[in-house]
């Protein structure tokens, strides 16, 4: 059953559909290209009376009722058809007017990140760009660009299809698949040169025929187990592995690779056994005849730390986004967080004292305050958890957000009682907010809200990836 067949279409406009009738979605060409340059019009000014909405709508439609009747009439079909609506106009409105939630991406912050960590590592060893999950939630085809022009030279993702994603971007650096992707996705690896990390025979030999019957190469980079774990090949077994496979003339190891589970702990002992075993399993590979390839073990944390472990290449995540690892690396580098949260005040309210706000009313008002209402809830990845342990930073000045975070929705408190030096805010809709950022002295960053919650940064920044639009700055 199709929409249109339903009573009413269900869809709450009436079903009459005159010749011609363009659909919203129609009309907006599938989604709306929000990471494309200039997707989202101008950057929504930092702070102004007047919502920009409200001007895009006087544009479209002109002012009040008034102009919407002289648009219908502007539009109409000669033939006395109803009111068309301009696929071209509907598509100017851009995402940050068509819901006051929005991330932004400070790309300069991606690159004096690269820099920095750049500047602890020796020149001859490659920087490859971790660019998975959406790179972090930052938009990976923006994110490896930038980063291909800062000095990394090599991608990681961690599937074929994220992969796919920047080839279709027109990114054509080298690819590693952080992962072996299921058997039968090899011919989707060799159409898009991309290349998968190994450590089964099946695997291996699947990659090596499939690759031959195009006459293609098949390059890999042999995963380690070195004690995380995960994935890989045990690492005093890789000589073994490689004799079972290495007769095949279609394979081409152009790398060998582990990966520290404790890199970033104050405890070195576990790293020191990992860095040995992959260490060894790399000498005993060169005994054997065979050669690695591309050498790389470090993550973000390890890059920073431990200038032992660089070999060949490091692996950028994290420390790219402006994130720190954990506490330990915090003193070695300057990292600028590139991700910021932000929204505009939908409703400005009084509530009387102990009335409640929120699902559970959980939150009672002590009578002295506005509450203020955002359109970012859970399903942003402004975690339910949170409610009532994180702020909202409203001209430069914090306030605590209050009541359960809704799914799409959560309140926040604007304190009336005038303290000491602090300005009295007089909250308005329209006004901006940031949830996560600097604004002057204020600063609410992922790790605070981390820490609150009992997990790590990387957890928050892709979670904040799921529905706002992402506005690159
Ligand atoms: C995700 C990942 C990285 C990046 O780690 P960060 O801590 O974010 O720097 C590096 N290597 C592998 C294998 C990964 O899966």
């Amino acid at each position: 059953m199709t929409a249109q067949e339903l009573p009413n279409g269900f869809t709450g406009f009436s079903q009459r559909k005159p010749e011609g009738f363009v659909s919203a979605r129609d009309a907006m060409g599938g989604h709306p290209p929000l990471d494309g340059p200039g997707a989202f019009g101008a950057r929504p000014r930092a702070t102004t009376a007047v919502p920009s909405a409200y001007e895009a709508g006087a544009a479209a439609f002109g002012n009040g009722a008034q102009g919407a009747f002289q648009y219908a009439r502007d539009h109409a079909r000669p033939e006395g058809g109803a009111a068309q609506f301009d696929p071209e106009k509907l598509r100017m409105i851009s995402a940050a007017d068509r819901r006051w939630a929005w991330t932004e991406v400070d790309l300069n912050a991606i690159r004096h990140n690269v820099a920095s960590i750049r500047q602890r590592i020796e020149s001859g060893v490659r920087i490859m760009a971790v660019v998975k999950a959406d790179a972090y939630g930052h938009g990976a085809v923006r994110v490896a660009k930038t980063a291909l022009n800062s000095g990394a030279d090599y991608l990681g993702v961690a599937t074929v299809d994220e992969a796919i994603q920047l080839r279709e971007g027109l990114v054509n650096a080298p690819i590693l698949v952080l992962s072996q992707p299921p058997a039968a996705s090899i011919p989707l690896l060799l159409a898009y040169k991309v290349m998968p990390s190994v450590y089964t025979p099946d695997f291996a030999i699947q990659y090596a025929e499939t690759a031959d019957s195009f006459g293609l190469r098949a390059p890999y980079h042999l995963a380690v187990n070195t004690g995380m774990n995960r994935i890989g090949v045990r690492h005093d077994e890789v000589v073994e592995f490689m004799g079972q496979v290495s007769f095949h003339r279609a394979l081409d190891l152009v790398g060998t690779f582990t990966h520290f589970a404790t890199a970033d702990s104050a405890e070195t002992l576990d790293f020191q056994i990992q860095a040995k075993r992959f260490i060894e399993a790399v000498t005993a590979l060169r005994a054997a005849g065979f050669d690695p390839g591309i050498v790389h073990a470090s993550n973000t944390a390890a890059a920073i730390r431990y200038p032992d472990v660089h070999f060949d290449m490091v692996r950028l995540g994290i420390g790219m986004y402006g994130l720190q690892p954990s506490s330990v690396t915090r003193p070695l580098v300057d990292l600028r967080p590139a991700m910021s949260v932000h929204a505009r005040i939908t409703d400005v309210r009084t509530v009387p004292m102990s009335e409640g706000v929120s699902y559970g009313m959980n939150y009672r008002s002590p009578g002295s305050v506005k509450i203020c209402t955002v359109p970012v809830g859970y399903a942003d990845g402004l975690r339910r958890g949170l409610s009532g342990r994180t702020d909202v930073i409203l001209k430069g000045q914090r306030c605590r957000q209050v009541g359960s975070i809704c799914m799409d929705q959560c309140m926040f408190e604007v304190d009336l009682r005038v303290y000491g030096t602090r300005r009295r805010l007089d909250p308005q809709i329209g006004d901006e907010v940031l949830l996560v950022g600097r604004d002057g002295d204020a600063m609410i960053t992922l790790d605070d809200m981390a820490s609150a919650l009992g997990t790590i940064n990387y957890e928050l920044a892709i979670g904040f990836s799921h529905r706002m639009p992402r506005l690159y700055v």
